[in-house]
């Protein structure tokens, strides 16, 4: 059996470390080499051994991506710069006049792109409740390209029903992208459960230790593959081979991360939600969450992200505690080893105006959290003195 026959058939933990990794043919270094290079030399011009210039394609960029497809149970992958690279990469590939349905509860720079940088060139995106299929279906118009979910949503962790959105979706010629950024392929693969597109800022898990910015889409469409191909090469947001070493060399502990990351983030919301001082808890592993019993279904576990909000809802309040932790840092991101806190309504959602944000249930004094893979115990300890104050 060939290498590629063995590790296309395996497990998801052998498939994080082996695939597209295959050990150096020249000299057996058992990590591909990083090729730091802009061009290919040729023998003739157009003869060349599948590489012309490094804009277009780099061969640790082909790993990671090769890597990456076989995650997500798809048969194309592109790398793009960073996330929001990605979500540019999609929107340039539609054409005025084009509508996208999108999940209300997003991630800011998402909802920025789209529309301060797309409707003034036509596109024009809704923002809907995608949890309510009849809410969905009265967005929807015979020029809807695509419906955008965010399952796990940001930050709000709201559930999304991929199959039968998908399924709805097809219904209207809409295609549907999920960004699988929270969950990872190790909780859900989109696109076994009808998905066409499936995004990843590979800047939080799958390179997990918030030292690089980079994104990825994943299709089993030729057609979008090719579009996502065209965009690479015509607008060269593309990831710098040493980018695409770090996001792969982090893959290969992704599940080994997650598990702890689901673990940690369990036990931390269990806490929360006995806390006296804490009112609502989002998070999908918890048996009232409204997104429990989908979530149960949809995804292995239930990721390392959780949002709360305070009994005493005053923002003040909340920035006491946000500015309180140690060994839960205060910084953007999320999906590191290290836990962080941050305030969404003036951080990663400060870009959404305020009514907006406050209209699909976004509250200024939400606090989210990022479980990191410390000593859960530590991490809890932290939030107990952070919270004694409040
Ligand atoms: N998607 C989600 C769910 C995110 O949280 C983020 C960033 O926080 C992005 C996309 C954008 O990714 P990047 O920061 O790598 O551009």
């Amino acid at each position: 059996m060939s290498r590629r026959d063995w590790v296309d058939r395996a497990r998801f933990a052998t498939r994080a470390i082996h695939a597209g990794q295959a050990p150096d043919e020249t000299t057996g270094s058992i990590v591909p080499p990083v090729h730091l290079t802009s061009t290919y030399v040729q023998a003739a011009p157009g003869k060349n051994k599948g590489f012309e210039y490094a804009r277009v394609s780099n061969p640790t960029r082909t790993a990671l991506e090769q890597n990456l497809a076989a995650l997500e149970n798809a048969k194309f992958c592109s790398a793009f710069a960073s996330g929001v690279a990605c979500a540019d990469a999609i929107f340039k590939s539609l054409r005025p006049g084009d509508h996208v349905v999108v999940s209300n509860d997003l991630y800011g720079g998402n909802y920025r792109l789209f529309t301060e940088v797309f409707g003034p060139f036509g596109i024009e995106s809704e923002f809907v409740d995608v949890t309510k299929i009849d809410v969905v279906e009265s967005a929807m118009r015979p020029s809807t390209a695509i419906l955008w979910l965010e399952t796990p949503s940001n930050p709000l962790m709201t559930i999304a029903d991929i199959k039968r959105l998908s399924r709805f979706a097809h219904a209207y010629h809409t295609d549907v992208v999920v960004d699988n950024t929270f969950a990872t392929p190790y909780l859900q693969t989109p696109l076994d459960m009808g998905a066409d597109l499936v995004l990843h800022s590979t800047t939080k898990y799958l390179s997990g230790h918030s030292d690089v910015i980079g994104g990825a889409i994943c299709t089993n469409s030729a057609e979008w593959a090719d579009r996502l191909v065209f965009q690479v090469k015509c607008a060269g947001a593309v990831p710098g081979p040493m980018d695409c070493y770090l996001v792969s060399r982090g893959i290969k502990t992704l599940h080994v991360r997650m598990e702890r990351h689901c673990a940690n983030a369990f036990r931390v919301a269990q806490y929360l939600h006995a806390h006296p001082r804490v009112g609502r808890v989002h998070y999908p592993g918890l048996p009232d969450d409204a997104g429990h019993a989908l979530a149960k279904r949809q995804m292995h576990a239930f990721g390392g992200m959780i949002a709360f909000q305070l009994k005493d809802d005053r923002i003040e309040k909340a920035l006491e505690v946000l500015g309180a932790t140690r060994v839960i840092a205060l910084a953007e991101s999320l999906g590191g080893v290290e836990s962080l806190i941050g305030h969404p309504a003036t951080m990663t959602h400060a870009s959404i105006p305020p009514d907006v944000r406050r209209r699909a249930g976004l509250a200024d004094s939400l606090i989210r959290l990022s479980v990191g893979i410390e000593n859960v115990d530590d991490i809890i300890d932290d939030l107990d003195a952070a919270l004694l104050g409040c």
